[in-house]
């Protein structure tokens, strides 16, 4: 264990970091309308500012900013970097060269392996160790930090098994049901992909060079649900000021211990009608996207975990789920809510159906009462159980609840998700 996190100091400090600083962002222009995006202040604060000192504390001391609209502003400010920590190398960008053109002058200043590769307009807080671990691990090309967020309809969409991208969907293609995981604006690339780009004009990070090694199985999403967050709106400006404020990107980094709410899927989430097996049965119950969003505003993950033993009896393929939690998730980003898992069972312990698939006909450890989802979640984003509990509408989840020790609270007639969370969220503050 010792020898893995040294390991992943040395490798730290070999990783150029590239800052994307020449945005000029124009939707949030009426806030700030006199310097470039990334110098917007937040808190007497420019977002740059944040980033760099993010970056500093992570050992990430190379950093290269790459500018271009209004870029006086950001060299007169952080200089050579010194007085911040860093050391800064400036790519000044002569004509607008979209997102990756700077690719070709990187080619010949990046000297490592790897190099991390941010959008200059975002707060956030993450265990950078753990991305650059799966990035290795995975041996990607590229790999990018993904996350659900509040607006996944007008967002474009990065389809993933076992983090391997296979689709990605631009704001503008159509979509029907999907899983809400967007781009966060964080990834870290292996050198040779800076070799894509040849000539000195307008390329586009995503659809000249991300979507291309999708074909190729080399690019890689790392999702997260870690304080990842853009201000492209005058609103989520001013959410991102209250959240710094509170602390929220430190305390959502998983180096830290995390609390979630399990929230049970039938009859909690979505309207009972006994075992679902057809999508077109699948409806949220009232209130659930006001419920869930506050979930996703306070300090806790909201994250599913559900029998489904439908699979074991062959009334439902995995496919099948995944698209009925697709529907989920569409129907709840319609709302701007979203969920930070899903976790469930296929299996069920009695056998004697007719289209019943054997293997799955186990005693398992992971349908609930059974805890092993739960202690999967724990360990994936660092849960401190004792900070947790469960919402349900089951026998079962209440065991659930008291075989994990933890307070348990239950949707009903005369209560639904919405007085729940309203509850927990009361007595805990
Ligand atoms: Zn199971």
């Amino acid at each position: 264990m010792k020898k893995d996190v040294k390991r992943g100091l040395f490798m730290i400090k070999d990783i150029s970091v590239v800052i994307l600083a020449g945005g000029k962002g124009t939707r949030i222009s009426s806030i700030n309308k006199d310097v470039p995006k990334s110098m917007i202040k937040l808190n007497n604060k420019p977002v740059l500012e944040y980033q760099i000192e993010f970056f500093k504390n992570n050992n990430l001391t190379n950093i290269i900013l790459v500018v271009g609209h209004l870029k006086d502003i950001i060299i007169n400010h952080f200089k050579d970097g010194k007085e911040f920590g860093v050391n800064i190398t400036y790519v000044e960008e002569q004509m607008p060269l979209g997102t990756a053109g700077c690719f070709y002058y990187l080619k010949n200043i990046i000297k490592n392996d790897n190099f991390l590769l941010v959008n200059g307009d975002i707060i956030f807080d993450i265990n950078i160790q753990k991305l650059i671990e799966f990035h290795n691990e995975k041996e990607a090309l590229a790999t990018i930090c993904t996350h659900p967020n509040s607006h996944p309809f007008d967002s474009g969409l990065i389809f993933a098994k076992d983090g391997l991208v296979y689709k990605w969907l631009s704001k503008e293609d159509e979509r029907k049901y999907y899983k809400n995981r967007v781009n966060a604006g964080i990834h870290i690339l292996k050198k040779e992909v800076l070799d894509m780009v040849n000539t000195l004009g307008k390329y586009d990070l995503d659809r000249d060079i991300l979507k291309k090694l999708i074909p190729l199985k080399k690019l890689y999403a790392y999702d997260t649900p870690e304080y990842i967050k853009d201000m492209g709106t005058p609103e989520r400006y001013y959410q991102v000021i209250e959240d710094i404020k509170n602390n929220k990107p430190y305390l959502r980094n998983l180096k830290n211990k995390q609390k979630a709410i399990f929230l049970d899927r039938d009859g909690t989430i979505n309207k009972y009608v006994g075992f679902l097996t057809n999508i077109d049965d699948f409806s949220l119950n009232n209130n659930v996207i006001d419920a869930i969003k506050l979930i996703n505003n306070s300090d806790y993950l909201a994250i599913v975990i559900t029998n489904q033993p439908v699979v074991a009896r062959g009334e439902v393929t995995f496919e099948e789920l995944e698209e009925i939690h697709h529907k989920m998730e569409t129907l709840l980003g319609m709302g701007g809510a979203y969920l930070d898992d899903i976790y469930y069972c296929p299996h069920h312990p009695d056998s004697g159906f007719p289209e019943e698939i054997k293997e799955l006909k186990i005693k398992c450890r992971c349908r609930k009462p059974g805890t092993l989802l739960v202690e999967q979640a724990v360990e994936k984003y660092n849960i401190d159980l004792s900070l947790s509990c469960v919402i349900g509408d089951d026998e079962k989840d209440k065991l659930l609840a008291s075989n994990l020790n933890i307070p348990y609270y239950e949707v009903n007639s005369e209560y639904d998700l919405l007085d729940r969370v309203k509850e927990i969220l009361n007595e805990k503050n």
